[in-house]
C-alpha cells in the first residue's frame, strides 16, 4: 500500500514524470491544478479572458481549473464560449453540461451560439451538402475551420483579449502530425499570427494551458471531482484522418509512457514558429466582415463551395 505525502492512500501517479509522488486524491487534484496554471502564461493576468467549452473532458477541466484560480490569477472576468453544431444527440447531452455550469459556477458567464444562427446552417446539414455533392471535405475540415472562426467571432463580441482551449499534449501532437501530412504552413490567422494593419482590430489570442498535459491525468481529475461531460463520441469522428493519427498516438504512448515522443513532436512546432513568426496582411472578409489573411475568410471560401449550385 503506498501513503500520499499528506498520509492518505495514495492513488494516483503522474506515469508522465519520472519522480511522481504517490497521491491521495486531493493531493493529485492539486498537483495537476498547479501544471496547468503553470501552463497559463504570465500576459494572461489581469485580462478579459474566455474559455471555449465544448462539454468534453479537457475544456471542462480548464473551465474548472480558471474559475477556481480567478482570484489568483487577477482575472477581471471569465465567459464560457459554447458553439452548439447541432448534432442531434450531442446537443441533448451538452445541455445538460450547460445546466450544470449555471448550478456550478454561478458567476461564469455562458455565451452560447449555434452555427445556424452563425453560418446559416446546422453542421448536420453542411456535412449532407458536402456528401451529396461529394465535394470530399471531410466533416472535422468542416467543422474545424468554422469553429475556430465562430470562437473568434464569439471572442471579439465578448471583448476579451485571450480564448483558452482544452488542447491537451496528445491534441496538439496529433495537429502537428495531421499539418505534416497536409503540407499546412505553421501560421495561420487563427493560431497567434499578428498583423501588420494598425486599422483592422487585433483577434484575441489563443493560449493551450492544457497543451503539455496529458489527456491521462485530465481522466483522472473529471473522476475525482465528479464533473459530467459529454460521453457521446461525435458521429463524424471516425471520418477524420484524425482518428487514425489518436490510435498512433496510443502506439507511442505504449511504447514510450513518459512521453518524449509526444514532446518531441511539441517541440518541433516551437522550433519551426520561432523561424517563421512574421506579419502577415489582414483584411476584413468581403462577405462576412470576419478579420482574415484573405479577402474571403476559410468559412466563407468553404460556405460559398458547398452552396454553389452545382
Ligand atoms: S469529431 Fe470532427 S465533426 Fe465532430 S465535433 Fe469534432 S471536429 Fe467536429
Ligand atoms: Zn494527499
Ligand atoms: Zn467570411
Amino acid at each position: 500500500m503506498t501513503v500520499c505525502n499528506c498520509g492518505a492512500l495514495g492513488e494516483y501517479k503522474d506515469p508522465f514524470n519520472p519522480y511522481s509522488l504517490d497521491y491521495c486524491s486531493s493531493c493529485f487534484s492539486a498537483y495537476l491544478e498547479k501544471k496547468i496554471l503553470r501552463g497559463v502564461p504570465r500576459r494572461v493576468r489581469g485580462q478579459h479572458i474566455a474559455v471555449a467549452v465544448s462539454g468534453g473532458k479537457d475544456s471542462l477541466v480548464l473551465l474548472n481549473v480558471l474559475y477556481s484560480y480567478q482570484n489568483e490569477l487577477k482575472l477581471p472576468s471569465l465567459i464560457a464560449l459554447v458553439l452548439e453544431e447541432e448534432i442531434p444527440d450531442i446537443q441533448q447531452e451538452r445541455q445538460k453540461i450547460i445546466q450544470y455550469l449555471h448550478k456550478h459556477y454561478p458567476d461564469l458567464s455562458i455565451n452560447i451560439i449555434k452555427y445556424s444562427e452563425l453560418f446559416g446552417h446546422t453542421l448536420p446539414h453542411l456535412v449532407t451538402i458536402n456528401d451529396s455533392k461529394k465535394l470530399g471535405f471531410t466533416p472535422c475540415s468542416i467543422c474545424g475551420i468554422f469553429r475556430k472562426q465562430a470562437l473568434f467571432q464569439m471572442g471579439l463580441q465578448a471583448g476579451v483579449d485571450f480564448i483558452a482551449l482544452g488542447t491537451t499534449l496528445e491534441d496538439e501532437a496529433s495537429t502537428i502530425i495531421l499539418n505534416i501530412i497536409r503540407g499546412f504552413p505553421t501560421l495561420s490567422p487563427t493560431q497567434n499570427s499578428y498583423s501588420n494593419n494598425s486599422n483592422i482590430q487585433r483577434l484575441p489570442q489563443r493560449i493551450k494551458p492544457l497543451a503539455r498535459i496529458s489527456e491521462d491525468l485530465i481522466r483522472i481529475y473529471i473522476r475525482i471531482k465528479n464533473i459530467p461531460i459529454i460521453s457521446q463520441t461525435c458521429p463524424y469522428a471516425q471520418r477524420s484522418l484524425r482518428s487514425e493519427i489518436t490510435a498512433f498516438i496510443s502506439t507511442l504512448k505504449d511504447r514510450d509512457p513518459q512521453g518524449s515522443f509526444l514532446f518531441n513532436i511539441l517541440k518541433t512546432k516551437n522550433d519551426s514558429e520561432r523561424k517563421t513568426s512574421f506579419p502577415q496582411n489582414t483584411y476584413h472578409c468581403t462577405r462576412c466582415q470576419m478579420i482574415s489573411h484573405h479577402s474571403l475568410c476559410p468559412s466563407c471560401r468553404i460556405l460559398s463551395n458547398l452552396l454553389k449550385s452545382s
